[in-house]
């Protein structure tokens, strides 16, 4: 029997700029496109026969926040017809920290979110200047102290290997981000996306990447100082103290199906993942018009989607239990990986007995290099 959808993303493709790295779906200053919007995601809300009854919500961009107090309510009234949090659900809305002012805060509130990722990337007033960022540091702290302040639960987000960053400048800004007392901190590595604005920089010789060992000494960096202040690195970007981790995020690393809406967003029912289309005006046409707005299909065979699961899996510092992991997918781990583990038990990447298998921290270090061996 098909596991029923308790998790959904709403993808929220708007943002006052667009910042110099970003690839991600979005329009910027297109705010004119708003009401376009509204009425395509309502109508693209009907593919679903009945309400969902959901664990986790996450409204994500772009810039969900951007919409402001009346619009953030706007957005939840209109997917309330179909999406519906349980009582205990984990609604998650991404903000810039310039957008959290007290009405932004009381709005989340009233729509029932229980947590806000705030897209702050540095403490440090270079580093935003250079990741083209538009707030201060001042306003991540603000931004942290009025979330918490509401009990909600707060994601910081922290880009490392920024054009410039130097060692000692990602120990301030982990210090600093710990500071804040937040519960959860997200830790991605600057990638250079071919149309991206950073992209065509570095063709010319404008900007420089981190070389390669920097970026390693940085990522290390984060895990030993997030570690130590009790932030648990239990996946490879992402670290909460007890009970902040993201659940919803969970539900896509345990392959449980979901529903997704907006443009660019990728929905799945355990086998198959549909991706509507990146663009954002496209996607509001075809949907007004009427007809399909998906723009790539992936179906995976039985053996694909095992080894998606075994990668995912994997990227948990939890590891994999192989008894639920075969039940789950009807494929063993040796089955699939027998040989790169024996490798990675060997140099000390991994560790495996008969229950679970599990990267070590030396292998979530380097986890991107080890995939393409069990793909
Ligand atoms: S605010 Fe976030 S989503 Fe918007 S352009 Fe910048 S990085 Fe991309």
């Amino acid at each position: 029997m098909t596991e029923p959808v308790r998790h959904a993303y709403v993808h929220v493709p708007f943002c006052r700029h667009r910042c110099g790295y970003c690839d991600f779906t979005l329009v910027a200053g297109r705010d004119d496109l708003r009401a376009d919007y509204a009425a395509a995601l309502s109508q693209e809300l009907t593919r679903l026969p009945q309400p969902l009854v959901l664990d986790t919500l996450y409204f994500g961009g772009g810039t969900p926040s951007h919409f402001g107090p009346d619009g953030l309510r706007q957005l939840f009234q209109l997917t309330a017809a179909r999406l519906q949090p349980g009582p205990t659900a984990e609604v998650t809305v991404e903000a810039n920290p310039l957008d959290v002012t007290a009405e932004l805060i009381e709005a989340a509130c009233e729509c029932g979110v229980t947590r806000v990722s705030l897209g702050s990337q540095s403490l440090n007033q270079q580093t935003l200047a250079a990741l083209d960022r538009d707030h201060q540091p001042d306003d991540v702290c603000r931004a942290v102290k009025r979330l918490l302040g509401a009990g909600l639960t707060v994601s910081v987000d922290l880009l490392i290997a920024a054009p410039g960053q130097t060692l000692n400048g990602v120990k301030a800004d982990l210090e600093a981000t710990i500071a804040l007392g937040c519960q959860h901190v997200s830790v991605y590595c600057l990638t250079w996306e071919p149309g991206t604005d950073f992209f065509r920089r570095r063709q010319r010789g404008l900007l420089q990447a981190v070389p390669e060992g920097l970026e390693r000494a940085m990522f290390e960096e984060a895990i030993h100082r997030l570690e130590r202040a009790g932030y648990r690195q239990y996946e490879v970007s992402n670290f909460a103290r007890p009970g902040g981790r993201c659940r919803h995020n969970e539900a896509y690393w345990d392959c449980r199906p979901w529903e997704a809406f907006g443009p660019g967003a990728a929905r799945f029912d355990g086998r198959t993942r549909k991706t509507n289309h990146r663009s954002p005006t496209t996607w509001i046409r075809r949907i007004r018009a009427g007809q399909d707005a998906t723009g790539e299909v992936d179906e995976m065979n039985a053996e694909e989607a095992a080894r998606e699961r075994l990668v995912l899996g994997l990227r948990r510092r939890d590891g994999i239990d192989c008894k639920a992991f075969a039940k789950a997918s009807g494929y063993s781990v040796e089955e699939l990986a027998e040989q790169p583990l024996a490798r990675w038990v060997a140099a000390g990447l991994a560790v495996a007995d008969d229950d679970t298998v599990r990267l070590t921290h030396a292998g979530l270090l380097v986890s991107d290099s080890l995939w393409s061996e069990v793909l």
